[in-house]
């Protein structure tokens, strides 16, 4: 991610949707679905608008919205955290990302991520002069490493930076898995930034905020979006919620980044996070047959399919293709077959690119016929 000199370059999903759309190609790298989300949210950010929802918001976002955060979290974890001063509307995920790393990282600061790594953490922990350490998730589940974790854990670490479900690998922590991390935080009086983007999207498999564990909340900011849980990503509302103190050092940092995230789509976005059950078990449901609608195609292909329990990312190895560099094949894919994908190796730190060598990460959030489509023309490269 860091180009050598340690400046930050374009990121790996705007230099392959770049080449996606120069090619033609149908962009399965960067995350976005191609429907959006519930007509009713869009008409309620029209009714905001129309009704003069049109200048600043406050900076810890509208109240309706922090409400509406906290009523979601105790409705579907048992968690209320107080909508007055526990939760702050972000400008998307990546804001609430920056906010708390910046909020609690000093120069020399050790954060600890899991490897592979969404391509945020790296960048702010760099800007905030953090240094980043990481602890491995190993193929085929992409649990970590119980051992490497406790190892990767020091007098520095500040911060343990959790992504569950996680991209791009997919996976989904069980409680056994949190418990140790939340154990090692507590006996390095770490913190956690936990990122749940992903908190609706899991096959099967329950997901667990690790907020909810004992021992965590106080020290756990909890990370969400309506980028993934309701199909929106270009209105960019997100959330944070923890305790008031960790709370309010962000809200400082929000202060200067953004000061506040735009007023419509939190009316919009609160009118979301009260839909029914039947609304979230559904997408889980939707999102469950396109994945298996891609692996299968991408099994066809000659792909070593590595079936995630959550998100709308497969991990594949091009190995059984003869292929071993991922990255060169992502840059040559979109005009070979007209598919464009995401190399895994830019999500980490060398050792782990090595390790990830001819892993390629697919987006599912796709129309059916799209997926069908993108795999026959995989299906080519043998
Ligand atoms: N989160 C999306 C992904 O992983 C992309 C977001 C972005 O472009 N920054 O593909």
């Amino acid at each position: 991610l860091l180009s050598e000199d340690g400046s930050l370059g374009v990121t790996i999903f705007e230099e392959m949707t770049t080449l996606a759309m120069q090619t033609g190609a149908i962009n399965l790298g960067q995350g976005f679905p191609d429907e959006d989300g519930p007509e009713e949210m869009k008409a309620a950010a029209q009714e905001a608008i129309t009704a003069g929802a049109n200048q600043y918001a406050p900076g810890k976002g509208i109240l309706e919205l922090r409400e509406a955060v906290s009523a979601h979290q105790e409705r579907f974890y048992g968690l209320r955290p107080d909508p007055l001063n526990e939760v702050v509307v972000t400008t998307g995920a990546t804001e609430a990302i920056a906010a708390s790393l910046l909020a609690f990282i000093q120069p020399g600061d050790e954060v600890l991520t899991f490897e592979p790594f969404y391509d945020s953490y790296g960048a702010i922990i760099g800007l905030a002069g953090g240094v980043h350490v990481t602890a491995p998730l190993l193929a085929p589940g992409f649990m970590p490493d119980l051992d490497r974790l406790e190892a990767a854990f020091g007098p520095r670490t500040k911060v343990v930076m959790l992504n569950n479900p996680h991209n791009p690998a997919g996976a989904v922590f069980p409680r056994p898995v949190l418990e140790r991390i939340v154990e090692l935080a507590e006996k390095h009086d770490a913190l956690i930034v936990s990122d749940e983007v992903y908190e609706h999207l899991t096959f099967g498999v329950p997901h667990i905020p690790v907020a909810t564990l004992p021992g965590a909340a106080d020290r756990t900011i909890t990370i969400s979006s309506a980028g993934k849980t309701f199909s929106f990503t270009g209105w960019k509302i997100g959330w944070l919620s923890g305790p008031e103190h960790l709370v309010a050092a962000i809200r400082t940092v929000k202060q200067f980044l953004s000061y506040s995230s735009g007023t419509p789509f939190q009316a919009a976005v609160a009118r979301g996070l009260a839909l029914p059950d039947d609304f979230y078990t559904g997408i889980a449901a939707t999102l469950q047959r396109k994945r298996d609608i891609l692996a299968d195609g991408l099994r066809a292909a000659g792909l070593g399919v590595y079936l995630p329990q959550g998100t709308y990312f497969i991990n594949v190895d091009t190995a059984p293709l003869g292929i071993s560099d991922a990255v060169e094949l992502a840059r040559r894919l979109p005009g070979l077959v007209g598919v464009a994908a995401i190399p895994v190796p830019v999500f980490c730190h060398p050792e782990g690119a090595e390790r990830t060598r001819s892993l390629l990460r697919f987006a599912f959030c796709k129309k059916e016929d799209v997926l069908v489509e993108a795999a026959s023309r995989l299906a080519t490269l043998r």
